[in-house]
């Protein structure tokens, strides 16, 4: 994909890509959010602050996904700059092989898990725990605001009025290419998504697309798909499914035919989302039956 560096102002940039890097600039420093899927892509962004005139004084991750902290690693020591991420996410971008083994559901992952989308090449040396809330990094006051649900413990940075805000959304065009939206926690992705919009920020810099202005539109087709695939769910339980069979039905309810085993985990983890909501809601249960794991609904 062709990469762009765009100047938003007030010194927030972002050089849109695969997976977007966000800076945010300051007398000369530069905060780095989020650093792309490997060290090619953490190269354009070096070469763009230089550029720029700024040296990397900091990277902070949103969250633990291997196309966003895949070329961290490399950045963070060409720039010897320290890394900030939330505790559990930061675990992630230290031990890449987490992802693909909570993919794969705790065990070794197969050889359709290590590419480099699921498996990062360079995991980062050491990761400074983010707490919430206002603070400042590298001399530059920020507020490190939580966003959780695509990923357990996604956070945003925020910078005067401009939201660097990770994967809490993805463009309408994305949803229609990937209708199964990669989804840890369904019930606080939605609550964020609920309160992105209430949100101070007039500028937000997705993790992936172009720099948005009104979040609400986002927001809310975004929370719509999430709605969705938990009615979906839920519906395919008019009989006790597996949760392979649950995705099998969404799956072919939207179209998809998954090419490769790893897109099928990735959304199968979506369903896993969804299916743990309805528990949590009272709307569905799981009962052992002759060694199947069945879903079955409660309402
Ligand atoms: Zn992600």
């Amino acid at each position: 994909m062709a990469t762009q560096w765009y100047n938003l102002g007030g010194g927030d940039f972002v050089l849109v890509g695969g997976s977007n890097i966000g800076a945010i600039l300051h007398e000369g420093r530069a905060i780095v959010v989020d650093a792309g899927l490997d060290k090619e892509a953490a190269r354009k962004a070096l070469r763009a602050l230089e550029g720029e005139g700024a040296r990397v004084a900091a990277i902070i991750i949103t969250h633990g996904h291997a196309d966003h902290f895949g070329g961290v690693g490399w950045l963070a020591e060409q720039a010897r700059a320290p890394v900030y991420a939330s505790p559990l996410e930061g675990v992630f971008a230290t031990q890449p092989l987490l992802e693909p083994l909570f993919l794969y559901g705790g065990a070794a992952p197969i050889v359709e898990l290590q590419g480099k989308f699921t498996l990062a090449r360079q995991g980062v040396a050491a990761i400074t725990p983010l707490n919430v809330g206002p603070q400042a990094i590298a001399g530059i006051p920020l507020e490190i605001v939580p966003l959780p649900g695509h990923a357990p413990q996604q956070i945003g940075v925020a910078h005067d009025a401009t939201l660097y805000c990770g994967d809490v959304v993805f463009p309408e065009e994305t949803l229609e290419r990937h209708p199964i939206l990669f989804c840890a926690d369904m019930d606080a992705w939605l609550a964020s998504l609920e309160r992105l919009p209430t949100l101070p920020y007039t500028g937000y810099i997705p993790g992936h697309g172009e720099p948005i202005r009104d979040i609400a539109p986002s927001a809310a087709c975004n929370a719509a798909r999430l709605r969705e695939i938990r009615a979906l769910v839920w519906e395919t339980l008019a009989t006790p499914q597996e949760a392979p069979a649950i995705l099998r039905a969404v799956a072919t309810h939207y179209g998809v035919t998954f090419a490769a085993p790893q897109f099928f985990l990735l959304a199968l983890t979506t369903i896993h989302a969804a299916l743990a909501s309805l528990q949590a809601a009272g709307q569905a249960a799981v009962v052992m039956d002759d060694n199947r794991m069945l879903w079955h609904r409660t309402t």
